[in-house]
């Protein structure tokens, strides 16, 4: 049984600009696969530079004339709230817009993906008069005042996995602190984010304050982060893109950028974790939601060897409950690996570590009988040694790799990877062993007894290390959306003051 059939959901195709897609075909173009059949549904055309810089001197110039970024901050917040009813509002072809193409289906997108953006927008509509400046104490003949104020035009570029909710966390904070957006979605998962800037409109966002471009990184991103009118620039996705992207800040500002990058993020289990069945699931869940496709995928489980023999099976009870399948049909709870390039991926790490001595204890292959869909088992690999390509190396896939250790100091050292410090989680009843596991673990979050993310967005998210710079959600990402200006005035004017 499917929610929808793929076929006949009309999908927007287009930029956006000026409050309306332009459909005009006379741009390269780039073939859309739906990962979930393998069929090319689509073809988006390709901004290149000049037609970038055509969308940000609009939104350059609305920015500077439009009122958005001076009317009263309350007032900006009454358009953000509207638009996220009308998010809720159009949340059924959302969230067939957003599943159609990508690796979140279709319950999960409607249950989690769209209250959570709806979410997105109002928390930033309410911080968007909450940030005042202050004044700073100097003599008594003097005010000295830091006021805050939106960059101007901020360039966002989002990743594939979660589309929608990506771009409300660049957006949302953006537009709140009163400044444009130019957002390019990722070229795999382009449509929802087209639906969601024409809905800002409709909600009363001024023409050009939120525009889109389609296009791939090389041309459309890079020209986009490029531009000299662009002031800021907010990015999640790969490391190594991420580092791309901050060199072009460098060399075309500088200009400051939030980067959200990778991870490869430990699930610490000891034996006195509270509830182990419970542990188990968690640790299940955090490698197999979205097939593993997520930034703070839980991927390395670290085990006390105590519990190693009956841990492993209780994570093998969970994979085996899951049922791969098509992002629209109703049974599915595996839904498909984005790409074949990133499928074989998955598959040359998975080999590269097992002839290295890696044991697969469960998974470990492609499904296969799904038309041209790319789908992947959960897989558990039990690794020899820090070295090995399955623990270096994001996977992106729901391959969970194992360590064990027999003394605490011995978890903290696994905890720790030599690239990526994005999230941990620690199953521990000893109040004093979760403060250690805190202070000891470099990433920007620890969960303590739980994994993941929840919907209080005042919990900024951020990496350490290679996972990134600055922090999405949260007060920062608000603040992150407003630069600084000192004014000092001085009266009672005296030639000997
Ligand atoms: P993936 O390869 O898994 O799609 P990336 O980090 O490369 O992950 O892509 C995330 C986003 O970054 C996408 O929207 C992509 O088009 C964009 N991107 C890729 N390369 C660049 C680049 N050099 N400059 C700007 N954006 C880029």
């Amino acid at each position: 049984m499917a929610y929808y059939n793929p076929d006949e959901i009309a999908i927007p195709n287009g930029h956006f600009s000026h409050g309306q897609l332009d459909s005009s075909t006379g741009h390269e173009r780039h073939a859309v696969t739906r990962p979930s059949d393998g069929v090319v549904y689509a073809e988006i055309p390709i901004a290149d530079g000049p037609y970038v810089d055509r969308v940000v001197r609009a939104s350059y110039e609305s920015f500077r004339s439009s009122d958005w970024a001076t009317r009263a901050p309350r007032d900006r917040a009454k358009v953000l709230m509207r638009w996220a009813e009308l998010v809720e509002d159009n949340c059924q072809y959302l969230a067939q817009l957003e599943s159609l193409g990508s690796s979140r289906t279709y319950q999960d997108v409607l249950q989690w993906d769209i209250p959570y953006v709806a979410d997105t927008i109002r928390f930033f509509a309410e911080m968007a008069d909450k940030d005042g400046g202050y004044v700073g104490t100097t003599q008594s003949n003097r005010f000295g005042m830091v006021v805050t104020e939106p960059y101007g035009v901020v360039g966002a570029i989002t990743p594939w996995n979660f589309p929608m909710s990506m771009a409300m966390w660049k957006a949302a904070p953006a537009l709140a602190a009163g400044n444009a957006v130019v957002m390019k979605p990722s070229e795999l998962t382009p449509f929802s984010t087209l639906c969601l800037a024409q809905l800002a409109i409709d909600a009363g966002l001024p023409n050009n304050m939120f525009n889109v471009v389609l296009g791939t990184g090389q041309v459309t991103g890079a020209a986009l982060c490029e531009h000299p009118l662009v002031s800021r620039v907010t990015f999640t996705g790969s490391t190594q893109t991420g580092a791309n992207i901050m060199s072009a800040c460098a060399l075309t500002g500088p200009k400051p950028a939030t980067l959200e990058l990778g991870g490869k993020s430990p699930q610490i289990v000891f034996a006195d974790a509270p509830d182990i069945e419970l542990a188990a699931s968690m640790v299940a869940k955090a490698i197999t939601g979205n097939a593993g496709q997520v930034c703070v995928s839980g991927s390395r489980l670290i085990i006390e060897q105590a519990l190693y023999e009956q841990f492993i099976p209780l994570i093998i009870a969970h994979f085996k409950q899951l049922i791969a399948g098509k992002t629209w049909e109703q049974n599915t709870t595996l839904g498909p690996i984005i790409s074949e390039q990133q499928l074989s991926r998955i598959e040359s790490i998975i080999q590269k570590s097992i002839s290295d001595g890696s044991q697969c204890l469960y998974g470990g292959e492609r499904i296969i009988g799904h038309e041209c869909g790319t789908y992947f088992q959960p897989t558990i690999l039990k690794v020899t040694g820090c070295d090995d390509i399955a623990i270096m190396q994001e996977i992106f896939g729901p391959v969970l790799t194992v360590q064990t250790f027999t003394s605490e100091q011995e978890a903290w050292q696994l905890a720790s990877h030599n690239t990526y410090g994005l999230a941990a989680g620690v199953h521990t009843s000893n109040l004093d062993r979760a403060l250690r596991a805190v202070r000891n673990i470099e990433a920007g979050s620890v969960w303590i007894n739980r994994y993941g993310r929840t919907f209080d967005h005042i919990m900024p998210t951020g990496g350490y290390k290679c996972s990134g710079i600055g922090k999405d959600i949260g007060k920062e990402a608000f603040e992150e959306n407003r630069r600084s200006k000192t004014v000092m005035i001085d009266f009672d004017l005296n030639p000997s003051n």
